[in-house]
């Protein structure tokens, strides 16, 4: 009898033991972070190749730092390794030149399968929204589809990236309005400058058309998107195209020690 008490306390204790470490290991937050994290910036991002070594290594900082701070959440998608890397890299690349930055307006990435309309339905009509920065309720909040995401990248040649385009958005916005003039990180000096130089293009691309993406005409928010997106991916281009634009998001951007 004793024995068979003995034999179910140590039976007890096994189990007892097994659910504590199941526990353990439930409660530690998973990493965002893919394993093979810096093969996948290697192979998916063109910035990311293009910096020395040292470079590379702050990058890498940035992209783990901003995945332990944006929850990435898929919905009805699958959100993969690569939708990760990608996500962090469009958060990265705008701000690499500018010091400790946080998107402290940012709390979670929301990733769709494919398009969908101003309400965030995927049904419906309209469903021709690529990505957006939330608002109202949705505030802190960023919508990308994950085929539109991907393609941001893989095409990494032809001036537009969808990720990059609202990150760029949400710099524009960490002063409190979305208008084509980052003022937190372009100096007081050339604000009215830029203001004008933009307006003057989207003149300029209404009357005669233009080499720029015709989206960028619609205002000076998504101006500044789309010409970022040109600057990042295409720079010599538009260094070539159009110089002062060129010049204006040198300053905005820090690159000019870079060149
Ligand atoms: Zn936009």
């Amino acid at each position: 009898m004793v024995l068979v008490l003995q034999v179910i306390t140590v039976l007890l204790l096994i189990v007892l033991i097994i659910l504590i470490a199941l526990r353990i290991r439930r409660s530690k937050p998973q990493s965002q972070l893919p394993e093979n994290y810096k093969e996948l910036l290697a192979h998916y991002v063109k910035f990311y190749n293009q910096l020395d070594e040292e470079g590379k290594v702050a990058f890498e900082k940035r992209v783990e730092q901003f995945l332990s701070a944006v929850t990435i959440t898929g919905v009805q998608a699958e959100v993969e390794d690569m939708d990760r890397i990608m996500i962090a890299a469009g958060a990265v690349i705008p701000v690499y030149n500018i010091p400790d930055w946080q998107y402290i307006n940012l709390h979670e990435v929301l990733v769709y399968p494919g398009a969908f309309n101003a309400e965030f339905d995927q049904h419906g009509d309209g469903r021709n929204i690529a990505g957006m920065v939330g608002t109202g309720a949705l505030q802190n909040v960023m919508v990308l589809t994950k085929w539109q995401l991907r393609q941001g990248f893989i095409n990494n040649n032809d001036a537009r990236n969808t990720a990059l385009h609202e990150f760029v958005h949400l710099v524009d916005k960490m002063d409190g309005t979305v208008d084509g003039v980052p003022e937190i990180i372009l100096e007081r000096k050339y604000t009215a400058q830029w203001r004008q130089l933009m307006e003057e293009t989207i003149q300029q691309m209404k009357t005669y058309g233009s080499d720029i993406d015709l989206y960028g005409a619609t205002n000076t928010a998504e101006f500044f998107a789309v010409i970022s997106e040109y600057f990042f991916e295409q720079p010599d281009a538009l260094q070539a195209n159009h110089p002062q634009l060129f010049a204006m998001l040198e300053r905005i951007y820090k690159t000019t020690a870079q060149q």
